[in-house]
């Protein structure tokens, strides 16, 4: 390794002036660590970008995507009207529903609670008249 093999990157990613790039070219000639980390660069390279669409794929892509794309953002303003309404209302349905709800649990767990003391008042009267046998 020398001064010269630091600017690997820069050759490798074409951030070199021309005579630069002539200049390290020579020096990759000679340079085993260089053309080993060329070979690396380039590896990694092929793995990171996969090979480009061809054109006339991707044309038919971004032509199937566009309208939908255009759909979306015509529609999100109205989507969220929508939306907005539909909470808004759901809220305003649950205000008076959910009071009715815990108005019918009130008088639900009321009687619930009634039924309930008449079979415990009836237990202990059970239980008075069992004690009073013995
Ligand atoms: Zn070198």
């Amino acid at each position: 390794m020398n001064k010269e093999c630091e600017n690997l990157a820069l050759y490798f990613y074409g951030e070199m002036e021309p005579q630069q790039a002539a200049a390290f070219k020579q020096h990759l000639l000679h340079c085993k660590d260089c053309q080993r980390e060329m070979a690396f660069l380039q590896q990694m390279q092929a793995a990171l970008v996969p090979p480009a669409a061809p054109q006339q794929l991707a044309e038919q892509v971004l032509a199937q995507a566009r309208p939908a794309r255009r759909w979306t953002w015509l529609f999100a303003p109205a989507l969220a009207l929508v939306l907005l309404l539909g909470v808004g209302g759901l809220f305003w349905r649950m205000g008076p529903s959910a009071s009715a709800f815990s108005d019918d649990g009130v008088s639900f767990m009321a009687s619930i609670s009634a039924e309930a003391d008449e079979e415990y008042n009836s237990f202990v009267s059970d239980f008075e008249a069992f004690e009073e046998e013995f």
